[in-house]
């Protein structure tokens, strides 16, 4: 399976959740603190008020990069999150705990929060664009539906994201075209 070592599903889950995260701020206040702590975030519970604010600021500055991400080759891709790692705290470390296999932690344990889950997603996102460039990264198709999604198809064929309206109705209106044009 190509996307079964624990590397790529960490990758995979980071991405998504920023993703989960910058849909959600597009539409409003989301719940960020939830959000984490239902990603395995172990410190999103505790973390302060005031990092959880930081961490939405900085999700928001984050947000044009993400929206651009699936239109960029990997060269342009390569530099606009190398700009965003000159900003981070990473000092790499191994780290065995809670019965998880040996995995690196990208930030030392006095980081904040907020710089804890931005250096991971920013690492996840530079560890993707190295293994499979900017293929997987997608955003929905439908008309009036902006949101950003990670393609896990074997051929890159994902349109839609997760909301089953978006393509329920795309092919209704694809539909309604093709029979227009048959019409004629
Ligand atoms: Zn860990
Ligand atoms: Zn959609």
């Amino acid at each position: 399976m190509e996307l079964a070592s624990a590397t790529q599903s960490e990758i995979r889950l980071t991405i998504e959740v920023a993703f989960q995260l910058a849909n959600a701020l597009a539409d409003g206040a989301p719940d960020v603190r939830r959000t984490l702590d239902d990603a395995g975030f172990s410190r999103a519970a505790d973390a302060s008020a005031a990092s959880i604010y930081r961490m939405i600021t900085r999700l928001n500055d984050l947000t044009p990069l993400l929206v651009e991400l699936h239109r960029l080759e990997t060269t342009a891709a390569s530099k606009r999150i190398n700009e965003q790692l000159t900003e981070l705290p990473i000092a790499p470390s191994i780290s065995e705990h809670d019965g998880l296999p040996a995995h690196i932690h990208w930030t030392p344990t006095t980081a904040t929060f907020d710089d804890q889950v931005i250096s991971d997603i920013v690492m996840a996102l530079a560890q993707e664009v190295c293994e499979r460039g900017t293929a997987r990264f997608g955003q929905c198709d439908a008309s009036g539906c902006d949101w950003l999604f990670y393609d896990t198809t074997r051929n890159r064929s994902r349109r839609f994201c997760s909301d089953p309206r978006c393509a329920s109705r795309t092919h209704t209106a694809d539909h309604r075209a093709r029979r227009r044009a048959n019409a004629r």
